[in-house]
């Protein structure tokens, strides 16, 4: 195992270099006469002094301690980790794409434009929307995007509403971004069976209203029977309806956002469409509108006039840019890819296998583990750790044990409302045999619940650094490496 004493400060001789650099063929600076003072070091910064070999294995350590897709299950519940086929990558290295720059004229880069086209008509169908906007660079921002959009539609019929409507079961980006877009939200609790409670959400429904947000399936994994009716109710008050569609793996080829009545729609790329996802890396939310919504779309619009690929920009009613250019070009193209190799039938395909492997996973784990919701579920599902909790161990202290097992843990305490809730979402890309191994080990924690406890509570064992203060870690996070703190 490697320990912090053979990190990269610890292993530093002086003296010692991992580059060999040319000459200098420019005249050496004086940096007193460039510089004002204050802002010159008076000693050189302290940084290790490794060998290129040495720096190599200190990157390669660091990157081994690292859970990703490609080395391990990550069950994340709402976040999708699926598997990123790597002819993405060989196509966004493609000079064409790689080596173009936004300020290009037009004409020459017809080929960059022809694909984001495409992508938006492709992202239309799939939705079932009229028109498409790739600016967003996430879920989130895509969900601020729809909302101006709403705000825009509302104003221009001369109508200042102010109210946006989310169920308790929603993702916290979508409260957020309403009160961003500066409208005003409102709770919608879910009934016992984990449904937008129809009834409830009519008492709250009047003409200030500016839209519902809803997730269908919602983020219980559940769809939402009462859709026609819930979308009828909206609409007859003059609201719209908004879809977030984050994670759409469970409808892709069977049904669409714009049947179930909805008029706007984001999709996360960096979910459903194999982009790559965490670390902060750059994700994309494009945002679908029907009709009524696309003079509000956001510029530049990319269109086709004439054979040609054009950028407009002139567009009275726009909300304007959200983003500069137009959008994360390079996960576009990954996106546009992964589209392009599927077709059709092979999207059909992905749903149909994630909500097969969620039920399947669910029955095994059901005896072990309280499944609070009886109706079948889509690509994604959830267990309670109430019964565990009753013994003295929590969901939180059961995800630090998968941990062990080389297991990124599900999604946790959320959604709120199941209690001790653990959020498990397969995805369509990983095989029987690592759901079975899966399962075997979510069976053996529950066991050790019961027969030997501390194990869990003590959890994880076989990690680099073991059970952290969170609270500490959040408080007082200590980012900068300090030699005389870090224990060996
Ligand atoms: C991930 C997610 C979001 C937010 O997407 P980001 O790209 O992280 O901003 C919104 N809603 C749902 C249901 C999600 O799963």
């Amino acid at each position: 195992m490697i320990t912090y004493k053979d990190l990269i400060f610890e292993i530093s001789r002086p003296g010692r270099i991992g580059c060999s650099l040319p000459e200098s063929d420019v005249e050496a600076v004086d940096l007193s006469k460039k510089l004002p003072a204050h802002l010159i070091r008076d000693e050189a910064p302290e940084l290790p002094e490794v060998s290129e070999l040495q720096l190599v294995r200190h990157y390669t350590a660091l990157s081994n301690k690292n859970h990703g897709v490609d080395n391990g299950f990550y069950p994340l519940g709402s976040c999708t980790m699926k598997y990123n086929p790597k002819i993405n990558e060989d196509v966004a290295r493609l000079d064409g794409f790689s080596r173009i720059h936004p300020y290009q004229p037009e004409a020459t880069v017809q080929g960059a434009l022809q694909l984001l086209h495409e992508l938006q008509e492709d992202l239309a169908v799939i939705t079932g929307m009229d028109a498409v906007t790739l600016q967003p660079s996430a879920g989130a921002q895509g969900e601020w995007t729809g909302l101006m959009m709403v705000k825009a539609y509302h104003e221009q019929k001369g109508e200042k509403r102010r109210k946006v409507l989310v169920p308790d079961s929603a993702h916290g980006t979508n409260p957020a971004s309403a009160t961003v877009a500066g409208f005003r939200t409102v709770t919608i609790p879910s009934n016992e069976n984990g449904l937008v409670d129809v009834e409830e959400l009519k008492k709250h429904v009047d003409d200030d209203t500016a839209a519902l947000m809803l997730t269908n399936p919602n983020t219980l994994g559940l769809f939402e029977k009462d859709i026609v009716e819930i979308a009828k109710v909206i609409h007859e008050a003059g609201g719209l309806l908004y879809y977030d569609g984050a994670n759409a793996n469970a409808i892709l080829g069977k049904t669409t956002p714009g049947k179930m009545g909805f008029d706007i729609v984001h999709l996360n790329l960096h979910k459903t469409f194999t982009t790559p996802h965490g670390g902060g890396g750059p994700g994309a939310g494009p945002v679908g509108v029907n009709k009524k919504l696309i003079p509000f779309l956001p510029v530049p619009r990319i269109e086709k006039k004439n054979d040609l690929f054009v950028l407009n920009v002139n567009e009275p009613l726009s909300i304007g840019r959200v983003k500069g250019y137009y959008g994360n070009f390079g996960i576009l193209v990954r996106a546009y890819t992964y589209i392009r190799t599927m077709g059709p039938s092979g999207l059909r395909q992905v749903s149909e296998s994630a909500v097969l492997h969620a039920n399947y996973l669910r029955k095994k784990l059901e005896p072990y583990f309280l499944s609070p919701y009886e109706q079948v579920s889509k690509h994604e599902f959830v267990l309670s750790g109430s019964k565990q909790k009753k013994l003295g161990v929590r969901t939180l202290d059961m995800a630090k044990r998968l941990l062990d097992f080389g297991y990124h843990p599900p999604t946790i305490y959320f959604p709120l409302n199941v209690e001790e809730c653990l959020m498990i979402e397969p995805t369509e890309t990983e095989t029987k045999e690592t759901l079975d191994a899966f399962a075997d080990v979510m069976i053996q924690i529950a066991q050790e619940v019961e027969e030997n406890p501390d194990i869990v509570l003590n959890a994880p064992h076989t990690t680099v650094i073991g059970r952290l203060d969170e609270v500490k870690a959040a408080r007082q996070p200590m980012v900068r490496y300090e030699k005389e703190t870090v224990q060996t």
